[in-house]
């Protein structure tokens, strides 16, 4: 069975970026009968900062992305918070310790800062506390075993470092990027518990997805570097033969191309880069979600899937069942996938214009009733079906349907010049006298034959006066279907218009 994890740390509001690889994950887990689990990566209390779990957890349910096992749902391997797996983590430390990978380490702050002083000054490749240094340095691999005991005793803080080989290829196969190779002396003696007792990511990262038998890592490119020494890690710990396999995301760059879109850029030139909005419980700054912002969890669903994945057909739009079927970790791209925020409009506009339009009608009835206007439900579904398709948000809809409310008050000078003259004049008021004796409801069709034959018997072109009728009725010179305007204003607003326009 296929087990993947979403592993976010409640550091703040889930980027958007985050967001994607939680959609990767599910889609592959999806496509596959597998499970999603949802693990949260909380052991750095200094970062921690309250709400963004339940941050984290609304938005994945607003996008749609179901959790099988974590902390929202339990299951066979709780607690899914790391805060509260602490035992567990110390346990596995200790038995690298006790079997000889690993080691504990006194030093202080100053003694560290002092070794990377000397590196420095001797020019080392690197300032780390590594298989060289660590032979300087106060541990229990220097120390006699009685020192360390005694100062375990006394309360000494200490860490527990990975023991890193000195000289080894370490190799994995990720399954986007492909072979990774990296020499064991580029990887210092990472801290896996520290002095608070609290693992490091690493430790707790890979005790976990053992733990809970994930059989693939999909997450963002910037954990590649981390990959050798979490390889190094299922090999300390006994677990190689069922390491998960890895995937590591293409990065999202900023929307010019220029660099990577970053935990920190909470707002791109005015557009959001989270899914909802958020507060900052210590700032009080709101920063941008895609859901205030009137985006359907559609349409950015089918956005972010395309950011660094794409089905190899001309298809776009795409349900997030369609996604399942056509997703695979093959068609991720290695190249970093640019965050374009106007495709993200045309995929809101395209799943804005399939929404019902006694949907869209509710909040055009609520605004227009707000601002004082009258309007029937079935009169906003008109208008929703008028306006759907030359917009990108619903929120626009009602903003771009002053007309059917009110009257023009004042004339697009433009089209007055251009278009207002005698025949006009005779060929609106023939229009209007004729609507007079129309009885019937005023349909769009109904308008339509109307005016022609109205035309025909006055021998003035329709044509040439299309424009200015629209003049008339909407005040300016282009607009959505005029007939259906009519219809939706009705036949005494369109006489009363005509009127207005000829006094
Ligand atoms: N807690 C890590 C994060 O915030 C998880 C990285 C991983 O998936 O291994 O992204």
């Amino acid at each position: 069975e296929i087990r993947v994890r979403f592993a976010p740390s409640p550091t703040g509001p889930l980027h958007i970026g985050g967001v994607r690889t939680a959609l990767y994950n599910y889609l592959f887990a999806r496509k596959h009968g597998g499970k999603m689990l949802l693990r949260i990566e909380d052991t750095d209390q200094n970062r921690f900062v309250p709400g963004a779990e339940d941050y984290i957890v609304e938005s994945l349910k607003w996008v749609g992305i179901e959790i099988d096992e974590g902390i929202t749902t339990g299951g066979p391997h709780a607690p899914y918070r790391q805060s509260e797996r602490k035992a567990i983590y110390r346990e596995h430390a200790e038995r690298l310790v006790a079997e000889g990978k690993a080691y504990y380490a006194f030093d202080t702050a100053d003694e560290l800062d002092a070794m990377r002083k000397r590196m420095e000054e001797a020019k080392a490749p690197s300032a780390q506390y590594n298989a060289i240094t660590r032979r300087q340095m106060k541990n229990s691999l220097t120390l006699k075993p009685e020192e360390v005991q005694t100062l375990i005793d006394s309360g000494a803080p200490y860490v527990i470092r990975l023991k890193v080989p000195s000289k080894e290829d370490i190799r994995l196969n990720d399954l986007i990027r492909g072979w990774v190779v990296v020499h064991s002396s580029q990887i210092d003696d990472k801290v896996l518990l520290k002095s608070d007792g609290m693992p490091t990511y690493h430790l707790a990262n890979i005790v976990d997805d053992h733990l809970m038998g994930i059989t693939h890592v999909i997450r963002g490119e910037e954990w590649l570097p981390s990959a050798p020494l979490h390889v190094l890690l299922y090999r300390f710990l006994g677990w190689e033969s069922t390491m998960p396999q890895f995937a590591h995301l293409p990065l999202l760059l900023k929307p010019d191309g220029n660099g990577k879109l970053s935990k920190r850029d909470a707002d791109l030139g005015g557009f959001p880069v989270f899914p909802l909005e958020w507060t900052d419980p210590f700032t009080g700054t709101v920063a941008r979600g895609f859901r205030e912002d009137g985006y359907l969890p559609e349409a950015l669903v089918n956005f972010l899937a395309f950011l660094g994945w794409n089905p190899g057909t001309e298809q776009e739009m795409f349900t997030m069942d369609e996604l399942i079927q056509a997703f695979s970790l093959e068609q991720i791209h290695k190249a970093g996938a640019r965050f374009d925020i106007q495709k993200a409009k045309w995929f809101n506009h395209e799943y804005l214009r399939q929404q019902p339009n006694e949907q869209l009608a509710e909040t055009i009835v609520a605004h227009a009733t707000a601002d004082g206007f009258e309007c029937s439900p079935e009169q906003a579904a008109k208008i929703a079906g008028l306006l759907k398709e030359r917009v990108n948000f619903a929120s626009e809809i009602y903003a771009e349907s002053g007309i059917f409310f009110r009257a023009p008050q004042s004339y697009d000078p433009a089209v007055v010049t251009a278009k207002w003259n005698d025949e006009a004049i005779r060929a609106l008021t023939a229009f209007k006298d004729a609507l007079t004796s129309v009885t019937e409801p005023l349909t769009a069709e109904l308008a339509k034959t109307t005016l022609a034959e109205t035309m025909t018997a006055i021998g003035v072109k329709q044509g040439k006066i299309m424009q200015v009728l629209r003049l008339a009725i909407t005040g300016v010179g282009a607009g959505p279907d005029l007939m259906m305007t009519l219809e939706i204003i009705g036949k005494q607003a369109t006489i009363d218009r005509l009127q207005k326009a000829l006094t």
